[in-house]
C-alpha cells in the first residue's frame, strides 16, 4: 500500500491565485499554471505512479492569502473516491469559529485529518488561539498536519517556520499526532530532536526528498534510524510541487543503493522501506482510530 501522505486539492484560478503561484512555482522548475489539482490530474499522477492512495489537503489561507481551497471541495473529491483519497481539512485559527469549522469538517464532512498552515497565517503554530483546535482534533483522534520550514511565499512569516515552536504544543496535547511537514527543512535535525522527545509527532519527507542531493537526505534518514523516530517519517511529495513517480524513485534508490547513504549506515531495509511508503500513513488514518473509544497513547496504535 503506498500511499502520498502530502497532496494538495485545489485548481489554479479557482482556487489558488495567480501571486501565490508566481512565488510558489519558481523553485520547482515547474510553470505557475502547473499549481493545479483537478480531480483527473491527481488520479492519472497517483495511476502513473502506482501510489494507492493520497492525503488530500484543503487549505485554508484566506485571511491572509485572500483565497483557500475549502474543506468541502476536498470532502466531494473523497466522496467521489473513498477508495483514493483521504481529506484533511483546513481551518485559520485567526478567524472566530476555527474549532467548530473543524468538528463540521470530520463529523458533517467525514474528513479524516487537520492540515494547518500557520506561517502562511502569520501566526506561531504555538498561538493559544489554535488551543480549541488542537484540543478539537485530538478528541475526534485525527492527526494534524503542521506546515514546518522554509516557504517562499512573500506574505508568509519566517518567524514561524522553524518546527522547534512545536515543542509546547506536542507537550501540551500528549494524545495528538502531529506531523512536521517537509520534516521541517532547513531545520531537519531540529524535527528529529523534537521527534526524539515526544512520541506523538511525525514528519513527512515532501519537497525536501525532491529536491535536496540524496545523499542529504540518505543522511537525515541515518540520523532518524539512529534516533529510534525513522518509523514515524511518512514518504509525501506536496504535489503538484513535486511529482509522485520522481519522489517514488528516488525511494526506490534509497532502498537499493548504498552509494548516497554515509559509510557507517545502510540502505532502507524491506521493512522501513514498506513503513515509509504507507504504513505509518496507513495507521496514522485507520478508520477503526477514529473516536473517543480509541487507544490514547500514541505508542497504542501498534495493531
Ligand atoms: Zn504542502
Amino acid at each position: 500500500m503506498i500511499i502520498d501522505s502530502h497532496v494538495h486539492a485545489g485548481e489554479y484560478y479557482r482556487h489558488f491565485s495567480a501571486a501565490f503561484a508566481q512565488q510558489m512555482m519558481p523553485t520547482t522548475g515547474m510553470p505557475p499554471e502547473a499549481l493545479t489539482a483537478p480531480e483527473a490530474r491527481l488520479l492519472a499522477e497517483m495511476d502513473a505512479a502506482g501510489v494507492d492512495r493520497a492525503f488530500l489537503l484543503a487549505f485554508d489561507v484566506r485571511r491572509v492569502e485572500g483565497f483557500s481551497v475549502p474543506n468541502e471541495f476536498v470532502a466531494d473529491l473523497c466522496a467521489r473516491h473513498p477508495d483514493r483519497f483521504t481529506g484533511f481539512a483546513s481551518v485559520d485559527a485567526g478567524t472566530p469559529g476555527a474549532a467548530a469549522r473543524l468538528r463540521h469538517a470530520v463529523t458533517g464532512l467525514g474528513l479524516r485529518g487537520l492540515k494547518t498552515a500557520p506561517c502562511y497565517l502569520r501566526m506561531s503554530p504555538a498561538d493559544p488561539l489554535w488551543n480549541d483546535v488542537y484540543a478539537t482534533a485530538q478528541e475526534l483522534n485525527i492527526p494534524v498536519l503542521v506546515h514546518t520550514g522554509y516557504t517562499p511565499a512573500q506574505n508568509a512569516d519566517g518567524r514561524f517556520f522553524p518546527p522547534r515552536l512545536l515543542e509546547p504544543v506536542a507537550r501540551n496535547f500528549p494524545d495528538l499526532r502531529i506531523i512536521l511537514a517537509h520534516l521541517g527543512r532547513p531545520w531537519t535535525t531540529d524535527s528529529l530532536d523534537l521527534m526524539a522527545r515526544h512520541t506523538n509527532l511525525y514528519a513527512d519527507l515532501s519537497i525536501f526528498l525532491s529536491y535536496q542531493p540524496l545523499a542529504a537526505v540518505a543522511a537525515v534518514l541515518a540520523q532518524a534510524r539512529e534516533r529510534d523516530v525513522l518509523d514515524r517519517v511518512l514518504w509525501g511529495t506536496d504535489f503538484p510541487f513535486a511529482t509522485m513517480a520522481d519522489s517514488l524513485a528516488r525511494m526506490a534508490a534509497l532502498a537499493q543503493d548504498p552509494a548516497p547513504w554515509p559509510a557507517n549506515s545502510h540502505p532502507l531495509t524491506p521493512g522501513e522501506y514498506h513503513a515509509l511508503l504507507g504504513g505509518t500513513a496507513a495507521r496514522l488514518t485507520e478508520p477503526a482510530s477514529a473516536g473517543h473509544s480509541a487507544p490514547s497513547s500514541p505508542r497504542e496504535e501498534h495493531r
